[in-house]
């Protein structure tokens, strides 16, 4: 890495402190941090990864405390390259990823939370929310699909939810991926001229995009409304795919240090006395 590509010492936190709301429209999709060296940033994501491969091994070993991880972003904003780039080195058995769509008539039938309930990881493990309970105030709000006295009391729901889980030793960090209009025309773009690309190419994808400014409304009032001490929003500049990806490994790798997890100490076995059977 040389002089000139070396990144500006401390990381901004790009956490959305409680009290103190947000706007999109301000915050910079593209900004690197000084960065400008997609090789020494992926050097560095590396090593971010490497830490959560080693702390993800403690928290299944230790078996009390769970991570939640909570990924929402606007159409090609780039959940699934972030799953597929920070999490290639975990453990399979200690991590689930769960992809929520249009919800089922059974799912329907229920509350709302109940099938995001359903899916929160069990101790030891990390799960992944590949969309989330924010849809229920995002997509459904963008298309009506509730009325609005609905969808507005569901912030206070969630961020009860939220803290019932935290309450029961499950730690909560959500990443909104922010890419910039421009960059999301690139994007399907390039999904429709590469045909290894083409199947995520979505006609209702366009349709959409022309909601481009009441989605990030709707965005920036959920994270506005849902930035809390116990389970923080975090805002990703994402146009450029290795520097959120840079970013996001660090904050989950941090998130897990301040966790600690812990090997069980194993005192009630005493090597001494144990002979392994022939
Ligand atoms: P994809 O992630 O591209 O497979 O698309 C999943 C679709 O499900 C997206 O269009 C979401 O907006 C939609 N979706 C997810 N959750 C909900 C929800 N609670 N209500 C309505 N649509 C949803
Ligand atoms: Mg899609």
């Amino acid at each position: 890495m040389g002089e000139d590509t070396a990144p500006h010492p401390d990381y901004p936190s790009y956490r959305v402190e409680p009290g103190r709301p947000i706007r999109l429209a301000d915050l910079n999709p593209g900004d690197t941090n000084g960065w400008t060296d997609r090789d020494a940033a992926g050097h560095e994501a590396k090593q971010h990864r490497k830490r959560i491969e080693d702390l993800q091994e403690r928290l299944y070993a230790e078996n009390i405390q769970s991570l939640l991880i909570v990924l929402q972003a606007i159409d090609t904003g780039g959940k699934d390259g972030t799953i597929r780039n920070v999490f290639s080195g975990v453990n399979p058995q200690g991590c689930r990823v769960w992809s929520f769509k249009q919800p089922s008539a059974e799912e329907l039938e229920h509350d709302f939370l109940w099938r995001y309930h359903r899916r929160t990881p069990e101790r030891g493990m990390m799960a992944i929310f590949n969309r989330s309970q924010y849809e229920d105030v995002l997509v459904v709000r963008v298309h009506n699909l509730v009325p609005e006295d609905v969808w507005r009391k569901r912030y206070s729901m969630i961020n009860n939810f939220e803290r019932m889980l935290t309450l029961n030793g499950i730690t909560i960090i959500k990443f909104f991926l922010h890419i910039s209009r421009d960059e999301q025309r690139r994007r399907l773009e390039s999904r429709l001229e590469n045909p290894d690309k083409r199947w995520k190419f979505s006609v209702g994808d366009l349709h959409e995009r022309l909601l481009w400014d009441r989605y990030q409304q709707a965005f920036e009032d959920a994270i506005n409304h849902c930035s809390t001490d116990y389970a923080p929003w975090y805002v990703i500049p994402a146009n450029k795919k290795w520097y959120r990806d840079l970013v996001v490994s660090r904050i989950i790798a941090d998130t897990l240090e301040a966790m600690r997890p812990e090997f069980p100490s194993g005192a009630d076995i005493n090597p001494a006395e144990i002979t392994i059977p022939a």
